[in-house]
């Protein structure tokens, strides 16, 4: 039974704790409905699975051999086994089925079990208020690594001592340098070497935008710089023309004297 609770619930396990007590609560509630549904139709003196091992007992049964001891109520039998003298019974056929079986086992029980019934309940916004200030929400921290899902076996699921378990070396988180972690599942804070180291790493960009002033352009400075460097650029680029002109002017000359 609590095995099929555990494997029932874990789909609402992941939900805030009051949507998932309400999951729990309407599945408790569907689940002892169609329970005392199947004892409404049910016609047997114990209940099912009971029966189902019972019917099995009985085909297996072949192998005892009854022997009636004639009493006046015709009740009274030694029953055997057909190859061992050493398994044999009493029977008595007027002492009924329940008596044989556990009551833990009769439909009476299976009745009682599935008599009490969940009160329904109203919704959130018919609720009382109380007028007091409502609580806060803690303040969230996103942990390292995928939730967890799995319930923790630890407590309830022994475990053989004797069995040697898998050595790991330990890990060392590489953020905070503690033991037992590492950075994916750190929630810890950067260790005082890393934080100076941090610190150093991020000086530099400061240092740059701290440089003296000297060094530094004002914007028309610079708008002058790139108007000085375009006109360069446009006097390189005409001389390069004339250049590639005059070479072009002596070859047209010299075909012109091989023609001749
Ligand atoms: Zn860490």
């Amino acid at each position: 039974m609590s095995e099929q609770f555990n494997a029932a619930i874990v789909k609402y396990r992941a939900r805030p704790i009051i949507n998932m007590l309400e999951e729990i609560r309407l599945y408790l509630m569907r689940k002892m409905n169609y329970s005392r549904n199947q004892i409404a139709r049910y016609r047997g003196p114990i209940t099912p699975t009971a029966q189902s091992k019972l019917e099995i007992a009985k085909r297996d049964s072949h192998k005892w051999h009854a022997l009636w001891v004639e009493d006046p109520e015709l009740a009274r039998f030694q029953v055997q086994h057909i190859y061992s003298n050493n398994h044999q019974h009493v029977v008595d056929l007027k002492m009924s089925t329940k008596k044989h079986v556990n009551p833990c086992y009769s439909k009476e029980t299976w009745e009682r079990i599935y008599a009490p019934y969940i009160t329904p309940l109203r919704g959130e916004d018919q609720w009382i208020k109380s007028g007091a200030e409502p609580v806060k929400a803690p303040r969230f921290a996103k942990g390292g690594g995928r939730p967890k899902k799995k319930r923790s076996k630890a407590n309830d699921v022994p475990q053989n001592p004797y069995k040697s378990k898998r050595k790991y070396k330990e890990i060392q988180c590489g953020r905070c340098s503690e033991k037992g972690h590492n950075v994916k599942r750190c929630n810890g804070t950067i260790s005082n070497d890393k934080q100076r180291k941090k610190a150093r790493t991020d000086t530099s960009p400061q240092n740059a935008s701290a440089l003296p002033s000297k060094t530094r352009l004002t914007g028309e400075e610079l708008q002058c710089a790139h108007l000085s460097m375009l006109c360069l650029c446009k006097f390189k680029l005409l001389i390069f023309v004339v250049l590639v002109l005059l070479n072009f002017a002596r070859n047209v000359t010299i075909d012109v004297s091989a023609f001749g």
